[in-house]
C-alpha cells in the first residue's frame, strides 16, 4: 500500500489489517472485549476515504450512544487529518429521525413529529387502562409498556397483533384494545415512541421502494458496531438498507436527476452496500429489549459469502482482569468459547471488599478513589458502576461528603425532572399543535384555575366536533364554561399561537428553504416562560424546593442559548430532536475531570483505567428480577463480564452486608458469581469497623478507617480470620456456599445477642455516640432507629452494625 495506507494500518495486528483493508459485500468480526473491534470499525472507515473507495457520504455508521458517535468522528478525523463532513455516523435513532423528518409525508405523519419518551407513553396508557378499566385484568401501565415495545421490536403491528389474537382469552382482547387505543392515539398527536422511530423507517423503506432507494443508493458502506445487541427491527432495517436497488427503480432515480452514474453494475442495478458488523455475543446484555444473539449467529446464513475475521489479543486489560473475566464467562453455556489474553502482563490483584452497609462501602470506594487520584490517576480515568440507579444514594453522600468530583451518567436525568419536562412541553406544544400530551400537560400548569373537568370537557368537545385539542381550546367561548376560565384557556392557546408565528422564516428564508428569519430557539423559550408566568410562579411559591425548580428551567433556558450559538440556523424541531436522543453515555464528559457513576449497562464499549463494581450480592447482580426470566442468569452474567473488561490497569469489587432497599434493611449476599473468580486473582479486605478483634467488642477509633483497609486491628484478610469467632452466617434459599460465603465476608461482628431498646445509649464506629429511639423487626432482621448526637438519624441491622451499647 502505499505511505497513507500504511499509516492507517500501522500499529494493527495482522488480523485486525486483514479486517481494515478486506473488501467485499459482507464482512463480520466477532471478538471479545477489548480486542480492538471498535478501533478496527474507525480505522476501517478512515480507509476508506482516504483511498478515494468511498466518500464520507456514502457512508453509515452506527454505534450503540450518541457519545459512541461522536467519538468515532473524532477518531476518524484525526486518522485523516481533516473533517469528514457528510458522513453519517449516529444511533440507530438517530439516524431514523433524520431519515423520518425528511421523508414523514409519505407516511401521514408531520415532519415535526413528537418524539415520545417512556414517562410519556405511560401516561398514555395509564389514561387508556383507567378509561377501559383494564386494570381489573391485571394490565398496569409499565406492563402494557413492555408487551408494547417488544412486540414492535419484533415489527408486529396492531393488525398483525390482531390476526393472531386469541379471542376466548380476555387478556388478549383486552391488551389488543390497548394497542389499538395508543398506536391511535400517537397517530393523532403526530407522535412516535422510540420503538416506532425503527419500525417506522423499516414500513417506510418497504412500502416505498423509491423512498428507500434513496438511502440504498447513497449509503455504499454500512458498518455497525456492537452489532449483538440489534433487535429484529433493527436487524430488518440493516437488512433494507443494504439491499439492491433494482434497473427499473434506477431507471426512475436516473429520470429525476439522482446521480446514479458510476454506481450501478451490468444489469443496471445499483449493488447493495457492503457492510461490516463488530459484536461479542459474551457483551450481549438487551435480550430484554428484544437484542438478539442470533443475529450474530444466523449473520452468514444471511450473508452469503461474508468474511468472517476473529480478533484474540486484548489491547485494554492485565491479564488479571482478563483471566477473571475468562473464568467468569466460562460458566455461561452454549457459547463458543474463548480466551482473553493479553501480552502486557499480570498487572495488580483485583481488589475485593465487604462493607457491612453501603455507606461504608461507598466510603471505600471514595477513599480509594482518594488514593489513587494521590498516585496519578485523573478523576475522568476512573469510573463506579452498579446493576440499578438507587444504588447510587449511598455513593452520593459518601462522594458529596468526602469532597470528591464525581458525576453521575444517566442517573436523575435533568429531562425527566418535572420542571424541565413542563417547560419542554411549551416548546412542544408550540412545535406540534397536533400533541395533545403537551398540551394538556401545561394547560394548568402553572395553576390558572382550568381543573380536571374543564379539561375533559375541552376533550370531549374536540372529540364530538372533530377538531384537535388545540382547535378545541380556540373555540373555548362555545363551551359554557365561566368568564374567567374560558379567559385563561384562550389566552393559553393565544400564548402557543404567538410563539408558532415566531418559528415562521421571512420570506427570504421560505424562498430559500432555510429557516432565516425564523426567532431563535432561546427567545421562543423566554417567551414562553415569560407569557406563562412558570418561572415566576415557581419564584414566589412558598414550597422550599420550587427556587431550585425555577434554577432547573433557568438552566434550561441556558442551553438553549448554547444550542443557538452552536447550530446557527437549526430549528425548534432540532432543539427537541436533540433533548429527545440524547442517550444516558452522552452526558459522560471526559474533559470535566470527574468520576463517573453509571449502570453496568451504561458502562458497555467504554474503558476506565480503575473500575470499580460495586454491589456485587445476590439479588443485585444477578438482579432478583431475573431469577424468574429464561436466560436471566446468564445475561446477568455477561452483564458482570462487560463490567470487568472495562478495567484497563485496576479492578475493585466490592460487596455491603447490610443495604436498605425499598425501605428494609436486609442482609445481603455475597454475588454467586464472585465465587467464579480464581481466588488468586483477588485480595480480600474487609471493613474494619465489620471485623472484630478477639474478645469481640472492643470499641474502634472513630477514624479507624482511614489507617487503611484490611490490615490494622482486626485483618480482614481471609488468612487472619479467627476461630474462636462466630462466623457471619446466611441463611437464604439462593445463598452460594456458605463457607464460601464465610471467606469473602470473614469474621464480621454478630450481634445477635445485643439487647437494645428505646433509650440506650450506643457509640457506632463511624457515627459515634447516639440514642436508641425505637427497635424494630425480629430475629436476625432487628433494626435500632438511632439518633446520633452528630450524624443525625440512622437505621442500623443491630446484628451486623458495629455499635456497642454503653
Ligand atoms: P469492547 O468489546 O469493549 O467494545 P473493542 O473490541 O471495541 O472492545 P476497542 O475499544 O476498539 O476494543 O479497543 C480496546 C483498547 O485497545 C483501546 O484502548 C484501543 O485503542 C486499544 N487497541 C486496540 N487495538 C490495538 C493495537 N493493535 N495496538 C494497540 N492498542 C490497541
Ligand atoms: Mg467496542
Amino acid at each position: 500500500g502505499h505511505a497513507a495506507s500504511d499509516r492507517l494500518t500501522a500499529g494493527l495486528n495482522p488480523q485486525q489489517r486483514e479486517a481494515v483493508e478486506y473488501r467485499g459485500p459482507a464482512l463480520l468480526i466477532v471478538a471479545g472485549a477489548g480486542s480492538g473491534k471498535t478501533r478496527v470499525l474507525t480505522h476501517r472507515i478512515a480507509s476508506l476515504i482516504d483511498g478515494r473507495e468511498a466518500w464520507p457520504s456514502q457512508i453509515l455508521a452506527i454505534t450503540f450512544t450518541n457519545k459512541a458517535a461522536a467519538e468515532m468522528r473524532e477518531r476518524v478525523e484525526a486518522l485523516l487529518g481533516e473533517a469528514a463532513g457528510g458522513m453519517w455516523i449516529s444511533t440507530f435513532h438517530s439516524a431514523c429521525v433524520r431519515i423520518l423528518r425528511r421523508e414523514a409525508e409519505a407516511i401521514g405523519l408531520s415532519s415535526t413529529f413528537t418524539i415520545y419518551d417512556s414517562a410519556d407513553q405511560r401516561t398514555i396508557l395509564k389514561r387508556i387502562i383507567k378509561e377501559l378499566d383494564a386494570d381489573t385484568l391485571g394490565f398496569t401501565p409499565a406492563s402494557a409498556q413492555a408487551k408494547i415495545s417488544k412486540l414492535k421490536n419484533e415489527l408486529s403491528d396492531v393488525e398483525t397483533y390482531a390476526r393472531n389474537v386469541n379471542t376466548n382469552d380476555p387478556n388478549d382482547v383486552m391488551f389488543l384494545e390497548i394497542f389499538r387505543q395508543y398506536t391511535r392515539r400517537l397517530r393523532d398527536a403526530s407522535a412516535l415512541d422510540f420503538d416506532d422511530l425503527i419500525s417506522e423507517t423499516v414500513y417506510l423503506f418497504r412500502a416505498f421502494p423509491k423512498v428507500a432507494a434513496l438511502y440504498q443508493r447513497r449509503f455504499r458502506h454500512i458498518l455497525v458496531d456492537e452489532y449483538q445487541d440489534t433487535n429484529h427491527a433493527q436487524y430488518a432495517l440493516i437488512r433494507e438498507l443494504t439491499r439492491a436497488v433494482e434497473p427499473d427503480v434506477v431507471a426512475e432515480l436516473d429520470e429525476h436527476g439522482v446521480l446514479v452514474r458510476g454506481l450501478t453494475d451490468a444489469t443496471g442495478a445499483i449493488p447493495g452496500a457492503s457492510l461490516t458488523v463488530v459484536g461479542d455475543s459474551d457483551q450481549s446484555i438487551y435480550a430484554f429489549r428484544g437484542a438478539d444473539i442470533r443475529n450474530i449467529v444466523e449473520f452468514e446464513r444471511d450473508f452469503p459469502g461474508a468474511k468472517v475475521v476473529l480478533l484474540e489479543q486484548n489491547y485494554r486489560s492485565t491479564q488479571n482482569i482478563l483471566s477473571a473475566a475468562n473464568a467468569v464467562i466460562s460458566n455461561n453455556f452454549d457459547r463458543k468459547d474463548k480466551k482473553l489474553w493479553t501480552a502486557d502482563g499480570d498487572g495488580e490483584r483485583i481488589t475485593g471488599y465487604t462493607g457491612y452497609s453501603a455507606h461504608d462501602e461507598a466510603q471505600f470506594v471514595a477513599d480509594e478513589i482518594e488514593a489513587l487520584h494521590g498516585a496519578g490517576v485523573a478523576y475522568r480515568d476512573i469510573a463506579v458502576f452498579y446493576r440499578t440507579n438507587a444504588q447510587t444514594r449511598a455513593l452520593e453522600e459518601i462522594f458529596v461528603r468526602s469532597a470528591l468530583p464525581y458525576r453521575v451518567v444517566g442517573g436523575t436525568k435533568f429531562y425527566e425532572r418535572a420542571e424541565i419536562k413542563d417547560a419542554m412541553a411549551y416548546l412542544i406544544a408550540v412545535a406540534n399543535p397536533l400533541d395533545e400530551l403537551a398540551i394538556r400537560r401545561i394547560l394548568n400548569t402553572p395553576k390558572r384555575g382550568i381543573g380536571p373537568a374543564t379539561e375533559t370537557a375541552i376533550a370531549s368537545f374536540a372529540e364530538q366536533n372533530d377538531l384537535s385539542f388545540r382547535q378545541a381550546m380556540r373555540a373555548a367561548d362555545g363551551l359554557g364554561l365561566g368568564p374567567k376560565v374560558t379567559k385563561a384557556i384562550i389566552d393559553l392557546a393565544k400564548l402557543l399561537d404567538a410563539a408558532a408565528a415566531m418559528l415562521v422564516p421571512s420570506q427570504k428564508g421560505i424562498d430559500e428553504g432555510t429557516n432565516e428569519g425564523a426567532s431563535k430557539v432561546s427567545d421562543v423559550l423566554a417567551f414562553l416562560i415569560e407569557g406563562s408566568k412558570l418561572v415566576e410562579t415557581l419564584r414566589t411559591s412558598r414550597d422550599p424546593q420550587d427556587e431550585t425548580r425555577a434554577e432547573n428551567v433557568e438552566e434550561l433556558l441556558a442551553q438553549t442559548k448554547d444550542f443557538d450559538r452552536e447550530n446557527p440556523g437549526a430549528s425548534l424541531v432540532d432543539f427537541l430532536t436533540q433533548v429527545s436522543l440524547v442517550a444516558a453515555a452522552d452526558e459522560l464528559d471526559d474533559a470535566s475531570g470527574t468520576v463517573s457513576l453509571m449502570t453496568l449497562h451504561t458502562a458497555k464499549g467504554l474503558e476506565y483505567h480503575a473500575v470499580f463494581l460495586t454491589g456485587i450480592e445476590e439479588g443485585l447482580l444477578p438482579h432478583q428480577m431475573s431469577a424468574s426470566e429464561p436466560g436471566g442468569p446468564a445475561e446477568e452474567r455477561r452483564l458482570f463480564y462487560v463490567g470487568i473488561t472495562r478495567a484497563r490497569k485496576r479492578l475493585y469489587l466490592s460487596l455491603a452486608m447490610s443495604r436498605a432497599q425499598f425501605g428494609e434493611v436486609s442482609v445481603a449476599m455475597p454475588s454467586r458469581y464472585l465465587q467464579e473468580i480464581p481466588d488468586e486473582l483477588i485480595d480480600w479486605k474487609q471493613s474494619p469497623g465489620m471485623a472484630t478483634s478477639r474478645g469481640g467488642t472492643q470499641p474502634r477509633a472513630l477514624n479507624a478507617r482511614r489507617g487503611g483497609y484490611g490490615g490494622g486491628a482486626g485483618g480482614g484478610a481471609w488468612g487472619t480470620r479467627d476461630r474462636d469467632l462466630e462466623r457471619f452466617s446466611v441463611t437464604k434459599s439462593a445463598a452460594p456456599k456458605t463457607e464460601w460465603a464465610n471467606r469473602v465476608t470473614g469474621t464480621v461482628r454478630d450481634n445477635g445477642d445485643l439487647t437494645l431498646e428505646a433509650g440506650d445509649r450506643i457509640r457506632h464506629t463511624d457515627f459515634g455516640e447516639g440514642t436508641v429511639r425505637q427497635v424494630t423487626g425480629e430475629g436476625t432482621k432487628r433494626i435500632a432507629h438511632v439518633a446520633f448526637d452528630s450524624a443525625g438519624q440512622k437505621k442500623l441491622l443491630i446484628k451486623i452494625a458495629p455499635i456497642e451499647k454503653l
